[in-house]
């Protein structure tokens, strides 16, 4: 007998070929998106990594339906989203966002019970859900599944009490409360000290494994990308220019922009650190050719010219990366022209 076929859109949030412009106070048309297309399944994380103003935080949003895309669509489940009151209530009990600072993103007059139970009570689940639980009874599954135990014990605590940790797993409680099947979590640990950061990122990792729950984890860290990720998305731009296997991307890199990155992760010290010059351009006047064109230390270097392709750097734009959940894709001229383990070296 063959083996039933599982469907690929199956639980996954998608975007697909997503454009998302805004028009600034002088009258330009920004384009903070400019033609992405993204994956993330069950069961598994997807790292969406780039400095300030790569565009991963408005990619996140608009798979989270908070930003309207101005071309192409959000799938989840392999239905494009409902934007309306409703179709956008339906999508938050499952897809589900946990941001980044809990001591200012939960309420200090609320007690740990109060802000876990607001989700539930938003969606008019208070006084019982589909396995028949009372409030109280979610609230505190909730709590010990972001693994504050004994939960009841936190029940009246205010935010005040907690510590960054705790706190942080609260605002994660409240995200699990309506037992979702995806969290986004944007820079899930960026405001803890380095020693509680491990036990977030490795709770996460416990979510996936235990719920089978799909996460897409926004964060300017590579190191802690690789830490966590199955996949992951380099963004620069409004672009993904590389994208792949996290162990795969991150050990063999093809983009000079990855390398870059990498080279200032503190914990690889191999690598030569790469500085790069200027900052990301306005999304108002996007590079023609490569966008990474005039901050390209391949580029600058005169690798690319060496290796013949420096007009098409200038010139040439380059196709959009697919979002293949196996394959390693790179948008850059140098991989036609330079094999990949002396890309490395670039
Ligand atoms: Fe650099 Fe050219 Fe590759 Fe762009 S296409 S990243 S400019 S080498």
């Amino acid at each position: 007998m063959n083996a039933p076929e599982v469907n690929p859109h199956s639980g996954a949030l998608e975007a697909d070929g997503l454009v998302v412009e805004f028009t600034t106070r002088s009258g330009d048309i920004a384009r903070a998106l400019d033609g992405v297309d993204v994956i993330v399944r069950p069961g598994e994380v997807l790292a969406l990594v780039g400095e300030s103003g790569s565009g991963k935080t408005t990619l996140a949003r608009t798979m989270l339906g908070l930003e309207r895309p101005t071309a192409g669509e959000v799938r989840f489940d392999g239905t494009p989203l409902n934007y309306s009151i409703s179709g956008l209530r339906a999508l938050r009990r499952r897809v589900q966002m946990v941001l980044q600072d809990a001591s200012s993103s939960l309420n200090p007059r609320h007690t740990v019970y109060d802000s876990v139970a607001e989700g539930l009570r938003l969606h008019g689940l208070d006084t019982s859900d589909p396995q028949g639980r009372t409030e109280a009874e979610q609230v505190a599954a909730a709590l010990a599944s972001a693994g504050l135990r004994p939960p009841e014990s936190l029940f009246l605590r205010y935010p005040y009490e907690l510590s960054g940790g705790q706190r942080q797993r609260v605002l994660i409680a409240g995200a699990l409360a309506l037992q979702p099947e995806l969290l986004i979590a944007d820079e899930p640990v960026s405001s803890l000290d380095a020693s509680i950061r491990g036990e977030i990122l490795a709770l996460l990792l416990k979510l996936r494994d235990q719920m089978g729950l799909g996460v897409l984890v926004v964060t300017h860290d590579l190191g802690l990308a690789w830490n966590i990720a199955d996949r992951i998305a380099v963004m620069y731009l409004g672009r993904v220019v590389e994208s792949g296997p996290t162990e795969e991307v991150l050990a063999r890199p093809k983009h000079p922009y990855t390398q870059a990155l990498l080279s200032v992760v503190p914990e690889i010290d191999e690598l030569a650190p790469v500085v790069l010059t200027g900052e990301i351009p306005d999304p108002t006047r996007i590079p023609g050719g490569c966008r990474f064109h005039p901050r390209c230390p391949a580029l600058q270097g005169g690798f690319a010219e060496a290796v013949g392709v420096a007009t098409m750097c200038t010139t040439v734009d380059l196709p959009l990366i697919p979002p293949d959940v196996d394959g390693h894709h790179v948008a850059c001229h140098l991989p036609q022209r330079v094999a990949t383990e002396d890309l490395a070296d670039v």
